[in-house]
């Protein structure tokens, strides 16, 4: 059974951020140690390619609240987060990114608010330095863009950094999907809910773990996760066309039998036949969305392969 005399739990999910950990670690440790001396952190390391996962062991070697969970290869940022819940003892878990975008200071806030009664606080971006404007446009439209279509109160400008009780975490670690949307899960989860609000920051060095490749799965992601409404969306869309054709058919029956003449016209088949064919082919890449999520799901593989840990509990 898991031991709780841990109060806090910090997991820090970890890809290529060699260059920050020192600072990570000591602005952590001095922000967490206010609210209590019974904390770990938990980094884990995501298949980094640079020196990440022997300057942890470092830390880990001088301190005995450093622990880490080295991947076999990278599996990505919410893998790396659910590694660390899963190994997280706390009777409190926060979530925090580790390129210091989000500040390690606000910690005791999040705590405080625990301590009024809220099962999860969650950090919400007043200001968000540093980002391109492509990046925030498209987050900002996304994170809209899911709340129309979803009927779970996902927040919008957050990012996963927050804090929640071991109820919320037990019952997180029991959702088996294989393409995490944590944000989205946390909301998913009900409880009491709240936030604080925080400036973010730019990223204090390294580059960006997300690029446009990623940043979309993850989206598509999130809505494969928690809406139909692609899949209502292509069958009205069904619809909308059978009728369209449907009054089209008649025209032409009627213009041949009694207007006696053929609708003539290379122009109006090939757009028809295009406008049709690009319908169809959305529509089977969104079935296809779906269908490739559920497919990772039957095969039912393990979300992650530990190489080496130092964690004393391993229930994944
Ligand atoms: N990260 C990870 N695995 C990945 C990509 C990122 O563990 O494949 C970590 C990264 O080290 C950071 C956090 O996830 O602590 C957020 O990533 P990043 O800052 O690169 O994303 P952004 O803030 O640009 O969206
Ligand atoms: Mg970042």
């Amino acid at each position: 059974m898991t031991n709780t005399a841990t109060d806090i739990s910090v997991v820090i999910p970890i890809y290529n951020e060699e260059a920050l950990l020192g600072e990570l670690y000591q602005r952590l440790s001095d922000s967490v140690s206010k609210v209590s001396d019974n904390y770990e952190l938990i980094f884990v390391n995501d298949g980094s390619k640079d020196g990440s996962i022997s300057e942890i062991k470092n830390l880990a070697s001088r301190d005995e609240k450093v622990f880490y969970i080295n991947f076999s290869k990278n599996f990505g940022h919410q893998i790396a987060v659910t590694a660390g819940l899963n190994h997280s003892r706390g009777k409190t878990t926060v979530i925090i990114d580790g390129d210091l975008q989000d500040p390690p200071e606000l910690i005791p806030e999040l705590y405080a608010k625990y301590k009024e009664g809220y099962n999860v606080v969650y950090a919400k971006r007043r200001k968000r330095k540093g980002e391109s404007a492509f990046k925030l446009l498209t987050a900002k439209l996304f994170y809209r863009i899911l709340r129309k279509m979803t009927s779970t109160d996902i927040p919008v400008d957050t990012g996963d950094y927050r804090l929640i009780d071991r109820k919320v975490l037990e019952a997180v670690k029991a959702m088996p999907e294989h393409n995490k949307f944590l944000r989205g899960q946390i909301a998913w989860v009900g409880y009491k809910q709240t936030f604080v609000l925080y400036d973010r920051d730019g990223r204090k060095a390294g580059k960006t773990g997300y690029p446009v490749s990623k940043m979309l799965r993850f989206a598509m992601d999130g809505i494969t996760g928690f809406s139909d409404r692609p899949l209502i969306f292509v069958s009205r869309m069904g619809i909308l066309m059978s009728g369209v054709s449907f009054l089209i058919i008649l025209y032409a029956l009627f213009s041949y039998f009694f207007l006696e003449k053929t609708i003539t016209g290379w122009t109006s088949i090939i757009i028809s036949t295009m406008f049709i064919g690009g319908i169809q082919l959305i529509s089977i890449g969104v079935i296809g969305e779906y269908i490739s999520r559920m497919n990772k799901n039957i095969l039912n593989r393990p979300l992650y392969i530990i190489d080496e840990t130092n964690c004393k509990e391993t229930d994944s």
